[in-house]
């Protein structure tokens, strides 16, 4: 079958892969001049399987005030008047109710365990450099409280299989040396010793020339579809400046781009963008930057080391597209950051980046069928998207194949 697939961010690219991979003759169209330019280009590079948890949560509802109220909170808010921003927060609030977040928390972990394997088989598939490790994840807390909150949480884990251990100040100092400066301020630790991390832009790159090189798929850069063009209840083809591109399937993988496009077709998508800040230095010192990926709970704040450099990730905006505190919110960035490993390197040159995390009101991807019988949905990826693309991917494979998917698809349709 041909299969056309929107959008060359993480996520298309493993659909194309997955879709090769089933013998389909796959085509991918991108805006942009290559691979990865947009969410994927410089994130947080965790791949955190089981850090799926989703932000809306019965414990953010005490923080909302701080969020509303505070300039330099991780995580705010800035009012718009844009109907979609509020429908989002209102369906926000209801996923934050605690029976729907245990159950979504759950289903993320199941797609989170799908995707380390398919991920895996990638990895071990396609000769793929991207600064890839499995370093373990370190989540710190600074308050006592949460602390508890956390093993109490993990000890649940570890009795259903899960491999964590908490440590407190000093041994999290010991597993991590290059914490040592920021002990006093650290009140425990749970280590998750299977966690891996990696570079979502360079996998994206590598893996695009691997299906080019390798899988023969058609790629069509510096291409923007401006409509699907419909013919009854089935899309014909993908309409671009440079002309139509006729599939027999299409998989949406656009990011925050999935929603003009659907819209039109009368699909109505709950994506909001979200979003967040990274900085990415250069010849980290291997003294004093860490080798585990470090999250700083407090401040929402990732680490990852990426062979010789170290990524800094963090910041959570419900503000719309505009950038406006761009060049404030990196300096709080950098400052956070120092607080914990302040001699990691030189953060007066490290390379920023802004991004716009395309989020659910519940985290949770969309993953499946519109009512176009040749249209499908694999986007909405939010915080998460280089964790859960690989998963994602074959779910979607599975589902154009019509094979029995692994997950619970009724989770992740559009109009759940
Ligand atoms: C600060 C930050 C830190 C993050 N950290 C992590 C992390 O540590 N771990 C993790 O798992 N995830 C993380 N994420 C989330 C992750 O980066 C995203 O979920 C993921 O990149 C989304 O991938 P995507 O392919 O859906 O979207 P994108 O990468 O945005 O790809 C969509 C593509 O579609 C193209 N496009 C859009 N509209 C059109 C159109 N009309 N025609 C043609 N092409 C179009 C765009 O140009 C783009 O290339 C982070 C995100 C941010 C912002």
């Amino acid at each position: 079958m041909r299969v056309c697939v929107l959008g060359a961010g993480v996520v298309g690219l493993t659909t194309a892969w997955s879709l090769a991979r089933d013998g389909h003759d796959v085509t991918v169209v991108e805006a942009r001049g290559g691979a990865a330019l947009e969410a994927s280009f410089a994130n947080g590079g965790q791949l955190s399987y089981s850090y799926v948890a989703p932000l809306a949560d019965p414990a953010v509802l005490p923080k909302l005030p701080a969020w509303l109220l505070q300039r330099d909170s991780a995580l705010r808010f800035v009012p718009r008047f844009d109907a979609q921003q509020w429908r989002w927060c209102a369906a926000f609030l209801l996923a934050c109710r605690s029976h729907r977040a245990r159950q979504t928390a759950l289903e993320m972990l199941s797609l989170g365990a799908l995707s380390k394997a398919a991920l895996h088989e990638i990895v071990e598939r396609e000769s793929i450099a991207f600064d890839y490790v499995r370093n373990g994840k370190l989540v710190v807390y600074r308050d006592s409280h949460d602390f508890e909150r956390a093993r109490h949480k993990m000890e649940r884990l570890v009795a259903a299989g899960s491999d964590q251990r908490a440590l407190d100040g000093s041994q999290c100092a010991m597993l991590e040396p290059a914490l040592a400066h920021a002990q006093p301020l650290i009140a425990g630790g749970i280590h998750t010793p299977s966690e891996e991390a990696g570079d979502c832009q360079r996998f994206s790159v590598a893996l695009a020339d691997a299906l080019r090189a390798r899988h023969r798929v058609t790629f069509h850069y510096d291409t923007r579809v401006r409509e699907l063009v419909r013919k009854g209840p089935h899309i014909v083809a993908a309409r671009t400046a440079s002309g139509d591109i006729e599939a027999d399937a299409f998989v949406v993988a656009l990011g925050l781009g999935s929603v003009p496009l659907v819209a039109a077709l009368g699909v109505r998508l709950p994506i909001y963008p979200l979003t967040g800040y990274s900085l990415t230095i250069d010849d980290a010192d291997p003294r004093h930057a860490p080798r585990v990926s470090v999250t700083d709970l407090h401040r929402k704040v990732v680490f990852a080391p990426l062979g010789e450099r170290l990524r800094i990730a963090g910041m959570v905006e419900i503000a719309g597209l505009p950038d406006v505190q761009r060049a404030a919110r990196i300096e709080l960035l950098k400052r956070q950051a120092q607080e914990i490993f302040p001699a990691a390197g030189d953060y007066a040159n490290a390379q920023a980046w802004c991004g716009h995390r395309p989020a659910t009101p519940d985290s949770k991807p969309l993953i499946g069928r519109t009512p176009y019988g040749n249209l499908w949905l694999n986007t909405g990826h939010g915080a998460l998207g280089f964790t859960l693309a690989c998963g994602s991917a074959r779910v979607i494979a599975d589902m154009i194949a019509g094979r029995p998917a692994s997950v619970d698809i009724a989770a992740y349709a559009y109009d759940r």
